[in-house]
């Protein structure tokens, strides 16, 4: 990752990707507090397209306000930095990772008088899930890890301290043989994945959880209008991890996973054991849009490289 050739967007210039470089004693990286965002580039047939990057910045201006980080540039100067590292390394497609975080000024807890750097990276990561899983769907483990109490970490940012939880979570799924963790809050019912939101679907209504203890995700938030804009009722409420064994399909949702199906949960077949038809007609809504194929519709969505 880091030998490469390439921009990386650095406090308001684009720097050669393998001199965009950190001290060692830079704040963030000892105690995780910074804040973050993963946005994709897709390609449409005029060039690559980030699809909702007023959301994803929006959220990042939010994460770093509940942890009082003051950005120092504008919407429109993030905005125009993820659009110049796409275009600067001529991707036809990309992940984006814009990142929020302290400089190496001082170590104290306090935080006082830290630089608030900027960095906006991107680079080709076509497919986080395979292409047999987001048609065969995934093999998914409930954690022994409990999601963040809204007490503890806040939940509505996208911080990275945050994501030690997701990593042990996902960590623990996967070497006991599953694909992803399915995370409970402190309360036992059902958050999220490691980096992904959930639905379930039971007689053709999806469930979601509530945002309580769970990120507000903006794949989540657009599945929720693409479903009830297809005639699906959603409703957000609090879900059990046994509603999901007897579900009919459950799928999870990220800028990374997509819309990813969830074949099988703790050994529990879900539905049919395979993708289940709603799961299908979203993830194939999603796909085209993102691909910038229902542009009269959501044309919004999508802000083009150029
Ligand atoms: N939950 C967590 C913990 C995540 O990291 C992500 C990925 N950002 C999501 C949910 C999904 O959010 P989004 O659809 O905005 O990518």
């Amino acid at each position: 990752m880091a030998v490469r050739d390439g921009f990386i967007w650095l406090d308001g210039e684009l720097v050669p990707w393998q001199e965009a470089k950190v001290h060692v004693l830079t704040h963030t990286l000892h105690y995780g507090m910074g804040v973050f965002e993963g946005v994709r580039a897709y390609e449409t047939a005029t060039g690559p397209a980030i699809f909702r990057l007023k959301e994803h910045t929006d959220r990042l201006f939010n994460s770093a306000h509940i942890m009082n980080m003051k950005i120092p540039f504008t919407k429109d100067e993030v905005n125009a930095a993820q659009l110049a590292a796409v275009k600067s390394n001529n991707l036809p497609h990309a992940y984006l990772r814009p990142m929020v975080f302290y400089g190496s000024e001082g170590m104290g807890l306090r935080a006082h008088n830290l630089k608030v750097h900027l960095m906006v990276a991107a680079w080709e990561w076509p497919a986080y899930m395979s292409p047999e899983a987001l048609e065969l769907g995934i093999k998914v483990r409930t954690s022994s890890y409990t999601r963040h109490h809204v007490n503890i970490t806040m939940c509505k940012a996208k911080a990275n301290g945050n994501y030690i939880n997701s990593m042990l979570a996902l960590n623990e799924a996967l070497s006991g043989g599953a694909d992803e963790a399915l995370l409970l809050d402190n309360e036992g019912y059902v958050a999220e994945g490691s980096g992904e939101n959930i639905f379930v679907i039971k007689d053709k209504v999806l469930y979601t959880p509530e945002l309580t203890s769970c990120l507000d995700g903006i794949t989540r938030k657009t599945i929720i209008q693409l479903a009830e804009e297809r005639g699906y009722t959603v409703r957000e409420k609090r879900i059990t991890r046994d509603e999901i064994y007897v579900a009919d399909e459950a799928f999870f949702t990220g800028t990374a996973a997509e819309v990813t199906p969830i074949r099988e949960l703790d050994g529990r077949i879900i539905g049919e054991g395979k993708r289940g038809p709603i799961t299908e007609q979203l993830q194939a809504v999603y796909f085209d849009l993102v691909r910038g194929k229902l542009d009269d519709q959501y044309g919004d969505w999508l802000t083009y490289v150029g």
